[in-house]
């Protein structure tokens, strides 16, 4: 085993980082382990990280290739960067994701040890113990038994965070909570006249600087927002079928299964799609949940992101279709009343004027 000393890994803060980390955290904790994870991302993020790539490259492997840089002038030296190739027999990540330690190694010239490790469940003994074997191969830990008990304990952390984030807790806090091995269930007291399904892969959505904090501004609009990662594996594929779709991409699950789960919720009233410009497998998926939207009756709104992205016409756009969601619930309530004879309705926002 390595000294201690060097006993350290760095992980970037994008791509899988945002669903994967209470799991990763875990399990290096527990191998004693050290990560050090790059700095929340800047504008100086993007633009280092965008000027090693060609242009097509989408928004979420441009901030990841400037997060590796920020690991390097921190100075690390073992960077982890997975290749998660298929998660299932034949169901498989986009190209970007496949083939992240290459592209890595293409465009960022300096001296570092990659840890590259393959997840490929499409193929014979690529599996998870085998993923976790290679992650810690460079720190001189060739012990299965230690390996997996490793594994279950990042497994432990993972479904802390997860307990969490599927009761309502903010992805925050719930991330937090689990890395101190501790599972709060808060009461969700607080009413939400509208309700809404944000409809995208998790580095697009949790990232403060990329996503614009779209979550918190919906919030600020009195709108409960509701993501996959409320969602079981088996409520999302069941999403999937309901759009009569299956799944091909690895990632569809927060797509299209999110997708198809809040389709039939009646709770919600509204669907936002929200992908990085130049997504093959996002344009693919979110045409499909468009098309479904209409027969759902669900309206929708579609939302790209790219480093260009101004933030004064991404609210104004979020803006327009929350209020448009207010107005039409307001319009069936006050149908419902004529038909009731109720004589008073209260909207529990602020943001758009009381009806006298
Ligand atoms: S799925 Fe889309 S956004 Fe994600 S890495 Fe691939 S091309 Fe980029």
């Amino acid at each position: 085993m390595e000294n201690m000393k060097d006993m350290t890994i760095g992980i970037p803060r994008g791509m899988s980082f945002y669903n994967n980390y209470p799991f990763y955290y875990g399990f290096f904790t527990d191998l004693g382990i050290k990560i050090i994870l790059s700095d929340p991302t800047t504008k100086e993020t993007m633009t280092k990280g965008s000027s090693l790539v060609v242009t097509e490259t989408c928004l979420p492997i441009k901030v990841y290739i400037g997060h590796v840089l920020n690991l390097l002038e921190k100075g690390v030296d073992k960077i982890f960067v997975p290749s998660i190739q298929s998660i299932a027999p034949k169901i498989y990540n986009c190209s970007k994701i496949r083939g992240l330690p290459d592209l890595v190694r293409n465009v960022v010239k300096k001296d570092f040890t990659m840890i590259e490790a393959t997840l490929d469940k499409s193929e014979k003994n690529q599996g998870l113990y085998e993923f976790l074997a290679e992650a810690v191969k460079p720190f001189g830990i060739t012990d299965m038994d230690k390996i997996k008990k490793a594994s279950k304990a990042g497994w432990r952390t993972y479904n802390n965070f997860f307990i969490m984030s599927k009761s309502g807790m903010s992805y925050k806090k719930a991330m937090n909570y689990a890395l101190q091995g501790k599972v709060f269930i808060e009461n969700q007291t607080k009413e939400h006249p509208i309700s809404v399904a944000l409809i995208s892969h998790g580095y697009n959505i949790l990232d403060d600087r990329t996503s614009m904090k779209v979550i918190e501004k919906l919030e600020e609009m009195d709108v409960k927002v509701y993501t996959s990662l409320q969602l079981s594996t088996e409520q999302m594929d069941d999403g999937i079928s309901t759009l009569g779709q299956n799944m091909y991409w690895a990632n569809e699950r927060e797509m299209t299964g999110a997708a198809g789960h809040y389709m039939k919720d009646a709770k919600i009233d509204g669907i936002i799609t929200l992908t990085a410009f130049g997504c093959g497998p996002d344009s693919l998926m979110c045409e499909r949940i468009m098309r479904k939207a209409k027969s759902f009756n669900k309206p929708l709104l579609h939302l790209t992101i790219d480093e260009q992205t101004g933030e004064a016409g991404f609210v104004t756009r979020l803006e327009a279709f929350v209020d448009m969601l207010f107005r039409k619930k307001r319009a069936n309530l006050i149908n419902k009343m004529e038909i009731t004879g109720e004589t008073s309705y209260i909207p529990n926002t602020n943001y758009i004027e009381t009806v006298k």
